[in-house]
């Protein structure tokens, strides 16, 4: 931005919530220089600087908000149920990432201005990120883990970074931050992926260790998909930052929520990114179909069980956060069921687990921010920060659906169309 002639912006709405479980501000206004917030104020105390005039937005009804942040995406997935071996086995590198920049648009005209891409094949993900930098694709702040890091066989293994034993993991990792990790993504636990085990730990402790040293020697963030309560436990041990998923169960899949590694993972201050809506969709679905009388008597016990399921993942993840561990908004979106430009979904199940539609923001902005080590820049509506705001029509405080009503978004100051 050239420092000789700043643009300025006021932006005005009813209601301001700042990206913090703080209370709702109203007549605040927030002045823009350039591409960062230059202040925010009672809006009989916010004004262009001397000599300076610029642009005044108003969004009567609306509420100011942070740009979200999505900390768990595929971009290089669909989200129409086409599965990651279907992906691998029919596309290209290059359709792999048109569909990234498609995807992207899309979260981002929806509110999303920063997105985490939590793995991808080969380098695709990293040239979506470059194709952004430099202004080629339009779209959100990337940050991307490129290839998960998985053993042999192991959930993602087509990504491309299977890799065993301690010296093969630190290798992974290290190539992995050469080619512009911002972050390292390990798959704990197997997964969806044909041949993986979901219920036991992937690697072992050594191996675990070497990757969470190899991620912080060179700041980068590590996190992990677990499925089950033994691979939790070592990732927490392991010094890891995250948990994604984090779903409570045993070694046969059985449902099992330990109170004792809650408090576990509170007291290491790992967050959890609870993944709710990508498991609730399919049960979702079937709620359509039985509204519909569509189930036949199998089904309908099916049905029953997946309520039940669905009921249980709820309340663990509440239980989460009354211990105390911090929870992360990612939706999961392009995996499964669940497309792009729906992260409003996700922050509506955190509501049904019992935070309020403050704390569910918090999670989607601030706490986001803070694990990615990029606080000092976005999460927030801060003077210094960079300007990531989005306006929604209504209260989401009041009503979370409404964060998905997004009339206008703003990235870095510029307004996005
Ligand atoms: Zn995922």
């Amino acid at each position: 931005m050239p420092a000789s002639t700043p643009t300025f912006r006021i932006l005005k709405a009813d209601r301001l919530m700042d990206g913090r479980d703080s209370p709702v501000q109203t007549d605040v206004s927030v002045l823009l220089q350039d591409d960062r917030i230059r202040a925010v104020g009672p809006d009989d105390q916010i004004a262009f600087p001397d000599g300076a005039s610029g642009e005044v937005l108003e969004f009567p009804g609306g509420t100011l908000l942070p740009g979200l942040i999505d900390c768990h995406t595929h971009t290089n997935m669909p989200g129409t149920g086409r599965r990651g071996e279907d992906v691998n086995r029919e596309d290209t590198d290059a359709i792999r990432v048109l569909r990234s920049a498609h995807n992207v648009a899309i979260a981002l005209q929806t509110g999303v201005t920063t997105v985490c891409d939590c793995g991808g094949w080969n380098e695709t993900t990293f040239s979506l990120k470059e194709a952004i930098r430099e202004g080629t694709v339009n779209g959100p702040r990337v940050l991307a883990s490129g290839r998960p890091i998985t053993t042999t066989g192991g959930h993602c293994w087509f990504m491309g970074s299977e890799a065993d034993g301690v010296d093969g993991v630190r290798s992974a990792a290290r190539l992995l931050i050469k080619q512009g990790a911002d972050f390292l993504k390990v798959m704990g636990t197997g997964g969806s992926t044909l041949g993986t085990d979901p219920f036991h730990p992937a690697f072992s402790m050594e191996e675990l260790q070497a990757i969470g040293e190899e991620g912080h020697r060179r700041g980068r963030p590590v996190v992990a998909h677990c499925r089950t309560n033994d691979a939790m436990r070592m990732c927490v041990d392991a010094g890891f930052d995250a948990i994604m998923h984090g779903w409570f169960t045993d070694d046969t899949g059985a449902k099992m929520y330990d109170q004792a590694l809650a408090e576990h993972i509170a007291s290491h201050g790992v967050r959890v990114n609870p993944t709710l809506q990508i498991t609730r969709s399919r049960f979702f679905l079937w709620e359509e179909r039985k509204a519909r009388g569509e189930l036949s008597p199998e089904e309908e016990a099916q049905y029953e069980r997946m309520k039940a399921s669905h009921g249980e993942t709820l309340s663990h993840a509440g239980e989460l956060f009354k211990t105390g561990v911090k929870l992360m908004a990612g939706s999961d979106c392009g995996w499964g069921y669940y497309p792009f430009g729906h992260f409003d979904r996700e922050l509506k199940a955190m509501v049904d687990a019992g935070l309020t539609p403050t704390q569910a923001i918090q999670s989607a902005t601030y706490n986001n921010a803070e694990l990615l080590g990029v606080a000092s820049d976005i999460g927030t509506i801060d003077a210094g920060k960079l300007a990531d705001l989005i306006v929604v029509d209504g209260d989401p405080s009041e009503d979370i659906t409404l964060i998905g009503n997004v009339t206008a978004v703003f990235r870095g100051g510029e307004r996005v169309k």
